[in-house]
Parts: C-alpha cells; sequence; structure tokens
C-alpha cells in the first residue's frame, strides 16, 4: 500500500475577487471555493488520479475533519487520520483577482500537538506499515513540533520496513535527513538552506552535494522550477529537464513531482522512466490553474520531450540517455 502523511492538513478556502484587490475599498467576491490543502494529501490526490490505491494519513484536528475528508472524497481519495481532541482543523485563504498578477496566501499556524499525540498518531500508524509499502511524509508538521519529536516519527515509520519518502524544509528537512529516508526532494532554496551555502546553478549544487553525507540517501533530488532536477543515485548524478510549456501555476508542482515519484517507485520503474514521468506530470501540472491537477495525455505527451541526462560530477553534460 502507499500511505501520504500530512501532519498539518488545511482546508483551503479560494476566494476570486473581481478586478484587483485593492485597499480601502469594498472588494467584491465573485466566487469561492473549498480546496485541500497539505502536501501529502496533494501528493494522494495525484496517485488518485493516476488510479493507484493510496490511503491519506496523518493528523487533524477533530473540529472540520469531516469537511476535510470530505473534500478528499471527492478526488477520490481514502483517508485514515489520526484525530487530536479538541483541535481544529486549520482554515487558510487564498485569494485570486483579475490582475494576473499571482495570488495571496494567508495561513493559520495549525494545531499545537502535545507529544503524546504525536506518539499516538505513530504508534498507531506504524500497525498499518509493512515492508514493502511506501510512505510519503510531505508538508511540514506545526511550528510548534520540534524537529526532534518530527525526526522520532519518521524513525518509527522507518523501522518497520517501509520506503520512506520525505519532502519537508527547514530544521524539519535537516531532521528528516538524520531518519535516513529512502527518497528526499528539497528544491534549489530549500537545499541551499539544508546545506548553508549559495545555490546558484547545478555546478553549485553538485559541489554541496559532495560535501555532505548525503550518498547514504538512495534517491537524493533538487529540483530547480522550470529547469528541472538534479538526480543523485548510486554514486551517479543525473540532470532531468522539462521542455518549455506555457505555465499558468507553478505552485504545487513539487507535489505533481512527488506524487509521479512515488508512483514510479511504486511500479518500480527504472531511475529514467520514473524521473521522466514525474516531470511530465509537474510540466502539466504548471499548465493547470488548479494546485493539484494535471493533465494525464498532455503530460504523456510531454514526457517525450523531457531530457534525462548523465552528468559529470564537474557539472559538464556527459550523455543523453
Ligand atoms: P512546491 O511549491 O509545490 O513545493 P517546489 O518548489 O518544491 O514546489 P519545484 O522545483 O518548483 O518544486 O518544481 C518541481 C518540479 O516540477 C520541477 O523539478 C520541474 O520538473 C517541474 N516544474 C516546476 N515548474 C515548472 C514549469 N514552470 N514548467 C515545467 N515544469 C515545471
Ligand atoms: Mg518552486
Ligand atoms: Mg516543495
Amino acid at each position: 500500500m502507499i500511505y501520504t502523511i500530512t501532519l498539518n492538513p488545511a482546508i483551503d478556502r479560494v476566494i476570486h475577487i473581481d478586478g484587483e484587490l485593492t485597499r480601502g475599498r469594498n472588494n467584491t467576491v465573485s466566487n469561492t471555493a473549498f480546496d485541500i490543502g497539505g502536501k501529502g494529501t496533494h501528493i494522494s490526490v495525484v496517485l488518485s488520479a493516476l488510479g493507484q490505491p493510496n490511503i491519506a494519513a496523518g493528523m487533524v484536528g477533530e473540529n472540520r475533519k469531516d469537511e476535510l475528508i470530505a473534500l478528499l472524497r471527492e478526488k477520490q481519495v481514502e483517508s485514515a487520520f489520526y484525530v487530536v481532541p479538541g483541535q481544529t482543523v486549520r482554515e487558510n485563504f487564498v485569494i485570486t483577482d483579475d490582475s494576473q498578477k499571482g495570488s495571496y496566501m494567508i495561513t493559520h499556524a495549525g494545531p499545537v500537538l502535545k507529544k503524546e499525540d504525536l506518539e499516538g498518531f505513530a504508534k498507531n500508524f506504524i500497525k498499518r506499515c509493512n515492508p514493502g509499502d511506501i510512505v510519503a511524509v510531505a508538508g511540514n508538521p506545526p511550528k510548534t513540533t520540534r524537529p526532534e519529536e518530527y525526526e522520532w516519527v519518521l524513525r518509527k515509520i522507518k523501522e518497520t520496513g517501509v520506503q520512506l519518502v520525505v519532502d519537508a524544509s527547514g530544521p524539519y528537512l535537516k531532521a528528516a535527513i538524520q531518519a535516513e529516508p529512502d527518497l528526499v526532494k528539497p528544491n534549489q532554496f530549500e537545499f541551499a538552506e539544508l546545506m548553508q551555502l549559495e545555490i546558484n546553478s547545478i555546478e553549485d549544487c553538485i559541489a554541496a552535494y559532495q560535501k555532505s553525507e548525503l550518498s547514504k540517501i538512495p534517491y537524493f533530488i533538487v529540483s530547480f522550477g522550470k529547469d528541472g532536477s538534479l538526480l543523485f543515485y548510486n554514486n551517479l548524478v543525473y540532470k532531468v529537464t522539462p521542455p518549455d510549456v506555457h505555465t499558468v501555476n507553478d505552485t504545487g508542482c513539487g507535489d505533481a513531482f512527488v506524487g509521479g515519484l512515488v508512483y514510479g517507485m511504486s511500479c518500480k520503474h527504472d531511475v529514467r522512466k520514473m524521473l521522466k514521468f514525474a516531470t511530465a506530470i509537474s510540466a502539466s501540472k504548471a499548465m493547470q490553474a488548479t494546485s493539484s491537477g494535471f493533465d494525464m495525455k498532455e503530460a504523456g505527451e510531454i514526457e517525450q520531450s523531457v531530457k534525462f541526462e548523465y552528468i559529470e560530477k564537474t557539472g559538464r553534460n556527459c550523455n543523453a540517455i
């Protein structure tokens, strides 16, 4: 089975304003919609859209949990969350307008998870895990959770023999590395923060990786937005490049990308197929307005034009494969 874990899910209230959002005047709402917020849940949406059975797990506040579960069900995602008594699922506001200048995101911090809550979740969740399952933990926990607690949860999950995938940032990414997941996918800024180095090029990225002890992570992938990604695998470096696409909204491309990677892992595809497919799915996502939608037919066409190259450790291209 594939499980995704979101430790701080949200309900996104997406509000569209007529014209341009302006201070000091009445901004009229022309449309309100609700969407699922939280990276693990977005990965589940991608997997379900690909027809891959999966369960969205994690922790939810007891209030408003039914709304979140119903939103997931609308996208054919089955869920099994650990319910935190007395807490409420956070609501985020996404404000869009007609200005074409991008959206405003206003977020709540989320519940305060006690150590007992995290322990309760972990002990309960690992009962489901079997060797060979894939568990993708994505998005940070609420800020009140200490990185050591997060690392403890990841270690507990890893000990069950599952393949562990992590997408986290800041101190949680650093803590996650200690738990030695099988696949980690920071973007270039998250990787730069982890390494405390400036990363402005592929050469910088490779040099930073070589200074690190990250070779213990079987699949280490750094993503560079529209410029694609670098895969560090089996002591080799590969560069994956999507074709130029008409970008409408690149929010959520990382989640679509990780969803595609998890899909490839679950189908036991080789790294070339896995990365090309994930890159195509995420490029198709960039062409859509919603934060977790993509078009399967379009992704299939894009996949034909994704470049997968072996790179010398100096950063120079070696050959396309
Ligand atoms: P998120 O905001 O969802 O967390 P991220 O910053 O973690 O995203 P990105 O590096 O932005 O992740 O994107 C992940 C992958 O999606 C990239 O490696 C690339 O393959 C693809 N991608 C992102 N933006 C574009 C784009 N504009 N055009 C084509 N492909 C894109
Ligand atoms: Mg990005
Ligand atoms: Mg990301």
